[in-house]
């Protein structure tokens, strides 16, 4: 695995992961998901949380999502 040189995006917040920094899961399927920091990590594998409802993320949608009730 070589992550050197190369930036990737938090899967979560969408904010640059700097080169040896964050965290990196391979699921089952062989995908690959990067966080930034444990808070994405939380949010995303023990909270659930949608991004794009959270206000500090770069996925976060104005207005939230539209859902029907
Ligand atoms: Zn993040």
């Amino acid at each position: 695995m070589s992550l050197s040189l190369s930036t990737k995006s938090c899967s979560f917040c969408g904010e640059v992961i700097k080169a040896g920094e964050g965290r990196i899961l391979v699921r089952n399927d062989g995908s690959m998901l990067y966080f930034c920091s444990s808070k994405c990590w939380k949010n995303m594998l023990i909270l659930k949380r949608d991004a794009r409802r959270l206000q500090w993320t770069k996925r976060y949608i104005k207005g939230g999502i539209k859902v029907r009730k």
